[in-house]
């Protein structure tokens, strides 16, 4: 229903532009959520003594399967073959499995891979389509690199040319990819320059935002400016409220205590700021407050009109998690 199929063996065309799809992290689930998977299926939760009913796109069963999963996005990722931007994002709580879905154990390969996988394919061998790569991390409102040859270093965004969306990150490095194997290789090369950063500062890749970006151009332009397809594969930083959980367990005079604080107020801000955004685009209000955030300004190119946007919402069904449960939910109401 999102999509059309004009004919069979063409690409679906793009009707409605934020879609919401919900996973449960595997576990035994509490009595006080309980799910009813399938197309507008819903999640109902017990907190405080409400009952509440969140209605969304798309619920997933408790066990899914990463293809299965994938079968819901493949659509949306084949739209950007024919020019349209593509966001997909996963949105939760630290631990529900944002990480597992975006990019899977290698023996169970997750959205990222079978994406790219899936373009290739459907491009063919036939050299017809230009793709290139790119990359970063964002982490307390600093942009990085995560493809850049040297360390990676803090990168200015500006505002930039309307015909490039406005927005221009000063440095970022931007790889030809000519196949599957080589973006495949450079994913694992960024992947790991985000776990080396992780581990010189401990939780530090639940607390930032990764974004993969994918540009496709068709090579050889009949006549004119082809039109460029990308595709955003957006992990981002967990959604909990850190600051109310985390900082009071963080000891007094702990050198890291004021650094928490400030991740999560980043963290908490620009998830606002995403949620603004979308909220904002699904009402179609004329301002759309992308400049509150640095990750609504590296994606206002990628979410203006004629954009496709899915969130994939993760939660967990556990007892102790159910008020940051309520939380995911209420923001996948607010954006879907
Ligand atoms: P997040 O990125 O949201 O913090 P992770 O993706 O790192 O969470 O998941 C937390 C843990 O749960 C990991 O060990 C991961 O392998 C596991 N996990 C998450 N979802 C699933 C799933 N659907 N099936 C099996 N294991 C999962
Ligand atoms: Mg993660």
């Amino acid at each position: 229903e999102y999509f059309s199929f004009p004919s069979s063996g063409e690409l679906p065309i793009l009707v409605r532009n934020i879609r919401v799809l919900c996973r449960l992290r595997p576990g035994t689930p509490s009595s006080l959520v309980s799910v009813e998977p399938g197309p507008g299926g819903t999640v109902t939760t017990c907190y405080r003594g409400r009952q509440r009913r969140f209605c969304l796109d798309w619920v997933f069963p408790p066990d899914a399967s990463q293809e299965e999963v994938f079968r819901e996005l493949e659509p949306a990722v084949l739209s950007c073959l024919r020019g349209y931007s593509v966001c997909i994002f996963t949105y939760g709580q630290t631990g529900t499995g944002k990480t597992y879905s975006m990019e899977g154990p290698p023996e169970d390969p997750g959205i990222a891979p079978r994406a790219l996988q899936s373009l290739f394919r459907e491009m063919g061998a036939g050299g017809q389509h230009r793709v290139t790569l790119s990359m970063v991390e964002i982490y307390n409102e600093a942009v990085r690199d995560l493809l850049a040859p040297g360390p990676p270093e803090r990168l200015a965004v500006r505002q930039g040319p309307a015909s490039q969306g406005g927005i221009q990150v000063a440095g970022l490095t931007h790889w030809d990819v000519p196949n599957l194997e080589t973006l495949h290789q450079m994913l694992s090369v960024g992947r790991s320059n985000r776990a080396t950063a992780a581990t010189a500062m401990n939780t530090r890749s639940s607390r930032s935002h990764a974004l993969v970006t994918l540009t496709l151009r068709a090579a050889y332009p009949p006549r004119g400016p082809s039109p460029a397809g990308t595709l955003h594969l957006v992990d981002l930083a967990g959604s909990e409220r850190a600051w109310k959980a985390g900082v009071a367990s963080v000891p007094r005079g702990d050198p890291n205590s004021a650094q928490r604080l400030r991740e999560a107020q980043t963290i908490n801000r620009s998830l606002l700021a995403l949620g603004g955004v979308m909220a904002a685009l699904r009402s179609r209000r004329p301002h759309v407050p992308f400049r509150d955030s640095q990750l609504t300004r590296l994606l206002q190119p990628a979410l203006g009109p004629g954009a496709t946007a899915v969130l994939l919402l993760q939660i967990s069904t556990r007892l102790e998690d159910l008020g940051e449960t309520v939380c995911s939910l209420k923001f996948a109401e607010r954006v879907g």
